[in-house]
């Protein structure tokens, strides 16, 4: 900026301003290059990446979000797409990698419009019906579900899990993400609501995903306390106590002057009786199970492995909650007011040698609002991704039996979807209609990518698949075993209606912010120079974009 030749300066030295065109290109360069680096592990055949970090570690991942997670992004818009794979996440908790790859197709379409001198503006207006007219058109073609239909419920589950490293044991991990929520499964207002933080997932490596396990109920990671103490109980009656069993040693030296030898061991016989009263207690209120969030002592542990208590000390708060939710029974803080009321019940409360670990079974609980899963894998990296595997498909099932909706998957929506936003563009003139073709075109980047990644021919498979769709076969997608357009339906390839939708908004948002910005103002970066003093790193720091 300048007046009369002397140039005003508005903005603190050092910071790099980039505007209009020059800004909307390089944002959109840079948010395209985080599409396009994730688009090949898209879809079953999609590839895996393997992330390095700075101190080495490995991680092998075909999870969108997993993959935006750990890849360290400087570009301020390409930071924005790692955001829609967050939202994606946190909302649907699938769908990441057709979020990003979605938003990067409606970026580049956006692109050539606005190269075609159609004002950025005109080009999110477009986007803005063809995205409100893409939701309904997902609301008209979904399928009821009700939670009764298990058997679709482990489809959906089992799509989400296609395309992960451990899809070879998707069927028992799907099970179990059914069992799972179906039983933490709540009605609230006449609405289904899982709480899918209700179901506890324990990895341990060393044995082979099929061994993985589901309990209607809670595993502690701890072991019995005592080695006297009974391994199993059966028809358990469980206190929660959030008290020690331990008699405090302050009161030791403050207060006692011993004069007596005798007196000590009187001292200890009183504090052994109050122990032992404590124990007593417990087991008359009918107790044969102890869970204590705080200390056990030797002494209290071994008068409660004679009366045939199996207990466990320093159970988590979190743990302590999840009994309480699972057993039926009630934390209490103060043993004097402990009744039979107060107790918990399991069929089963067992010690159990996992790995290496002992671990203590509550099992059999009977309403449990409190689940747990036992992943296991050969290796910390299989039980990690077994893990994020299972995260999609408990999510998937929730959405599904939240909702109430699903579709099928394998890019048949997004065909049909395509379709119908082609013809609901007719109704627009100009360039908003172009703008509406252009949303309904980005569509097509789903099943292309899936087709794609599976190496089949994409242009002859796209042009098959909107010939299907003109005939009405609105599940039409893309086999990618088969390598052939098949309906999806019948394949059992199913989604939840949330991931889908979810998906289009988290592009349609990231996009729309990107085209509107036209100014990028960056303000000097306060890292230290490097001392070598050369010419490098001018140029725009967020010149071009990253990797
Ligand atoms: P995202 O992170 O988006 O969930 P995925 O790698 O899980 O990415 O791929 C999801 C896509 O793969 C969805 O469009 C889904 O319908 C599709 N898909 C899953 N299983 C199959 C299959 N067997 N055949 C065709 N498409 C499939
Ligand atoms: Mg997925």
């Amino acid at each position: 900026m300048s007046l009369m030749g002397t140039p005003i300066l508005i903005l603190k030295e050092g910071t790099q301003r980039t505007t209009g065109a020059d800004a909307r290109k390089n944002n959109i360069a840079a948010a395209r290059a985080i599409a396009e680096a994730i688009r090949t592990a898209l879809g079953p055949r999609g590839m895996d990446k393997m992330l390095v970090d700075n101190i080495g570690d490995v991680v092998i991942t075909n999870d969108g979000k997993t993959i935006l997670d750990e890849i360290e992004v400087q570009h301020p818009a390409a930071k924005m797409m790692v955001q829609v794979a967050k939202a994606q996440d946190n909302i649907a908790g699938d769908g990441t990698t057709s979020a990003v790859v979605l938003a990067g197709e409606l970026l580049k379409k956006a692109d050539e419009l606005i190269t075609q001198k159609i004002h950025p503006t005109i080009v999110i207006n477009g986007f803005r019906k063809a995205y409100d007219e893409a939701l309904k058109i997902l609301d008209e073609i979904a399928i009821p579900l009700t939670i009764k239909e298990r058997e679709k419920l482990e489809y959906i589950a089992m799509t989400s899990m296609n395309s992960k490293i451990v899809g070879g044991d998707r069927e028992k991990l799907a099970k179990m993400a059914v069992d799972a929520v179906l039983q933490i499964l709540e009605e609230r207002d006449g609405k289904y609501v899982a709480d899918i933080d209700k179901v506890q997932v324990i990895k341990k490596a060393g044995a082979s995903i099929s061994d993985s396990q589901y309990i209607a109920g809670v595993i502690i990671d701890k072991e019995v306390v005592h080695a006297d103490m009974p391994k199993l109980i059966r028809d358990a009656k469980i206190a929660l106590l959030d008290t020690p069993f331990e008699i405090e040693k302050t009161e030791f030296d403050a207060e006692i002057r011993i004069t007596d030898p005798t007196q000590i061991t009187a001292f200890k016989e009183k504090e052994e009786n109050i122990l032992r009263e404590m124990i007593e207690k417990i087991s008359n209120v009918g107790a044969n199970v102890v869970f204590c969030q705080k200390g056990i002592d030797d002494r209290a542990q071994h008068f409660l492995a004679k009366k045939g208590i199996l207990a466990v000390r320093r159970v988590k708060k979190s743990d302590m909650e999840k009994l309480a939710r699972a057993t039926g029974g009630r934390i209490v803080t103060n043993l004097d007011s402990l009744t039979s009321g107060d107790l918990g019940h399991a069929e089963a409360v067992e010690e159990r040698k996992i790995a290496n670990d002992k671990m203590v079974f509550v099992t059999g609980c009977k309403d449990p609002k409190s689940v747990s899963v036992l992943l296991r894998g050969g290796t910390e990296r299989i039980v990690d991704e077994a893990e994020r595997a299972f995260h999609d498909a408990l999510c998937v099932v929730r959405n599904a039996v939240e909702d109430g909706y699903f579709v099928a998957g394998g890019g048949a929506p997004e065909v049909e979807v395509a379709r119908r936003l082609l013809e609901f563009s007719q109704k627009f003139a100009g360039k908003e209609q172009l703008a509406i073709k252009a949303f309904a075109e980005a569509l097509l980047v789903i099943p292309k990518t899936l087709a794609e990644n599976a190496g089949i021919d994409t242009v002859e498979i796209l042009g098959k698949l909107m010939a299907e769709h003109e005939k009405g076969k609105v599940w039409a997608g893309v086999d990618i075993y088969n390598e052939k357009v098949a309906d999806m339906l019948k394949l059992n390839i199913l989604e939840p209606l949330r991931t889908k939708k979810q998906a289009i908004k988290s592009a349609y948002e990231a996009a729309s912010m990107i085209i509107r910005i036209d100014d990028v103002i960056a303000a000097k970066r306060e890292t230290p120079k490097p001392p070598s003093g050369g010419p490098g790193g001018e140029g725009g720091e967020y010149g071009a974009p990253p990797m």
